[in-house]
């Protein structure tokens, strides 16, 4: 151990809009609706926000077999399909749509490409719930793509309309989107890449590349810290992925002089604050040999 430790947080952490305003729409739900209301699926993809919501009355369902009619059901920031709210509002279901304004939006570029006949392509992974959700809105009919392999495998088409899934690599959109407009004489391109996501890519890789190795913190399941993990690896920056401040190895820092923070857009500030004073703790420890 012979170097001082500093530790740099990245300015892009915590909540993104569309989940700030999911968890306050689950908040309202709980204060009016008797403190019990469901989530079909786990409303965000962090385990620890999901078992902190359990204990507050919020359980998640995996089908509305498992909400009674008159129960109070959150439909989440990825949105549902448009087939599945139908059915819940048939079966008597409350329901308080928590569906991302954004993810909305794509949802209504893909109703209007296919009411006027374009055939819909999706940039995206085609289990992620968002996408479904998308998709649903193009009556299922949408071609779902992620890499340009599978663009340059698209028969010719005359005209098409395409939305991206907002977590999406941009880097890897346009690539696709180059190998396409080969194939498609009339491409219409809906850019809904979310800004929250392309700021926190952009602000993780300038902080990346000034330490030595980066924590990214975020649930395990969730696409876009995983993608914020595979940028440092991708560009040879040593990086740590953990849900929890429990989960940090001192040792990992032996190395290290300066060591950077981010963090997925579902990752509660709470955890955050916990990561930060493990990590203050440390760096406490090990500059106190230098005082
Ligand atoms: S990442 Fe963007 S699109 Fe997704 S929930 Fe957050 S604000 Fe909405």
């Amino acid at each position: 151990m012979t170097r001082k430790l500093e530790i740099i947080c990245s300015p892009y952490t915590g909540y993104c809009f569309g989940v700030k305003r999911a968890m306050r729409l689950i908040d309202k739900g709980l204060a009016e609706h008797g403190g019990h209301i469901h989530t079909l699926g786990d409303v965000i993809h962090n385990m620890q926000a999901v078992e902190r919501l359990k204990s507050r009355g919020v359980k998640p369902v995996s089908n509305l077999d498992e909400v009674e009619s008159g129960a109070t059901l959150i439909i989440r920031a990825h949105g549902v399909h448009p087939d599945l709210l139908e059915e819940a509002q048939r079966r008597g279901i409350h329901l308080i749509d928590a569906t991302c304004p954004f993810v909305g939006r794509s949802q209504g570029y893909v109703k209007q490409l296919s009411k006027k006949s374009y055939q819909v392509i999706i940039i995206g992974d085609s289990k992620h719930p968002e996408v479904i959700s998308i998709s649903g809105n193009a009556g299922d009919r949408a071609i779902i793509i992620d890499t340009p392999e599978a663009a340059r495998e698209i028969d010719k088409l005359d005209r098409a309309g395409l939305v991206i899934q907002t977590t999406f690599s941009r880097e890897k959109a346009l690539a696709i989107i180059h190998e396409l407009e080969k194939r498609i004489d009339n491409l219409l391109v809906y850019d809904t890449i979310c800004q929250a996501t392309e700021l926190r890519r952009e602000a993780t890789l300038e902080l990346a590349s000034n330490v030595n190795l980066m924590l990214v913190v975020g649930g395990r399941a969730s696409s876009n810290t995983k993608r914020l993990f595979r940028l440092c690896i991708d560009r040879g920056i040593p990086a740590k992925f953990i849900e929890t401040a429990e989960e940090i190895d001192p040792g990992w820092f032996d190395q290290c002089e300066r060591v950077g923070i981010t963090t997925g857009t579902s990752t509660p500030d709470w955890v955050i604050d916990n990561v930060i004073r493990r990590m203050e703790e440390i760096t406490k420890a090990r500059n106190s040999g230098f005082e």
